[in-house]
């Protein structure tokens, strides 16, 4: 595809989110109705991962005015899981530039699960995109510098400038992962003998290992999305992360891929790009507004948080924030059901 957008003065249109107090409570709401909802089940296959409780529920949103709006376990640590794979893909963008991202990790969903191969298979080779396992170790692969070291720092502290705080490993969750990650390494290895692996694939899987392994509370993830809400600039602050270019790219490829092969039914139902991983967060971004974030460990079949997807539905259309909506409509509903318009 060759679009000729050479010399066009790029602008900007948005909204803004209604005033504190409402925000306030619907978040509170959000948390409320969805309390007891008791679908899921919480991922065990990295084996640190199943004992995390499945009552464990946060909500919170960040306005792009630093506002924090929270409910519930928003404080408690747990592992980032995939959803670095968005952040740690805006920061390498941030060094190889946007036809590099495109060329050689992709923007297409796979259509199939997180960790398949046959997607790989499927497609010559190319890990597709940068939020399946594929192209989250292609994307590791570019991370800039001279030795593991170097490229942790990096990772790690890119992560941190994300959050505004400083972010540590859960090594028991490395370790677990570590020991039994044969499928990612096969992965690495496969991109690798098609020539789509810009580094050595132990060391490639190592980071990204390490990277999923980093611990964040449910407060963190609204802050690192409301910095991508925020064209690259953490709202708290108040440093710029990552350029607004930068922040748009990783947005759009959240939105056709962030919740894997559900990524259509999100957008149909929430209409903003989000990422979910496997120890149940669930970021989603409102460019130009706020990040929000949701933690419930329990998950639906493609691995994404089935009270955050719920909280985050509700929140979408009480907040108003779908970025396909160009007028207000009436809701045959709940809010946080799938429902006709009317
Ligand atoms: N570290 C996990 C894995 O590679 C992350 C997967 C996820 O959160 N979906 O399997």
């Amino acid at each position: 595809m060759d679009l000729d957008v050479t010399g066009v003065e790029q602008a900007v249109s948005t909204g803004s989110l209604p005033d504190g107090e409402r925000v306030e409570q619907l978040v509170a709401a959000a948390h409320e109705r969805n309390r007891l909802v008791a679908d899921g089940v919480v991922a065990d296959y990295i084996p640190a991962l199943a004992s995390a409780d499945p009552d464990a529920f946060g909500v919170c949103v960040v306005g792009t005015d630093g506002a924090v709006h929270a409910a519930g376990d928003v404080d408690v640590e747990f592992s980032i899981q995939s959803i670095s794979k968005a952040f740690v893909y805006a920061l390498v963008c941030e060094v190889v530039g946007h036809r590099v991202a495109r060329e050689r990790v992709g923007v297409n969903n796979t259509g199939l699960a997180f960790n398949s191969v046959v997607a790989i298979e499927l497609n010559d080779g190319h890990p597709m995109n940068p939020m399946v396992n594929a192209g989250a170790i292609a994307t590791t692969g570019l991370v800039p510098g001279a030795d593991d070291a170097e490229r942790w720092e990096f990772v790690g502290s890119g992560l941190a400038a994300f959050a505004g705080r400083e972010l540590r490993v859960d090594e028991e969750v490395y370790a677990s992962e570590a020991a039994t990650n044969q499928r990612n390494q096969a992965i690495a290895r496969l991109l690798a003998s098609y020539g789509r692996l810009d580094a050595d694939p132990r060391r490639s899987v190592d980071l990204y290992t390490r990277q999923c392994s980093v611990l964040v509370t449910a407060r963190d993830l609204a802050v690192m999305a409301a910095t991508l809400a925020d064209g690259g600039v953490n709202p708290v602050t108040g440093r710029r992360v990552v350029s607004a270019g930068v922040c748009r790219d990783t947005l759009a490829v959240l939105a056709s891929t962030g919740l894997y092969e559900r990524s259509g039914d999100w957008l149909f139902e929430i209409g903003l790009p989000g990422k979910s991983g496997v120890s149940g967060g669930l970021v989603t971004v409102a460019p130009g507004k706020a990040g929000i974030a949701t933690w419930s460990p329990p998950l639906d079949d493609a691995g994404n948080s089935v009270r955050g997807q719920r909280a985050t539905a509700y929140l979408s259309r009480a907040l108003g924030l779908n970025v396909f909506a160009s007028a207000d409509y009436r809701l045959s509903g709940p809010a946080d059901e799938p429902r006709r318009n009317t």
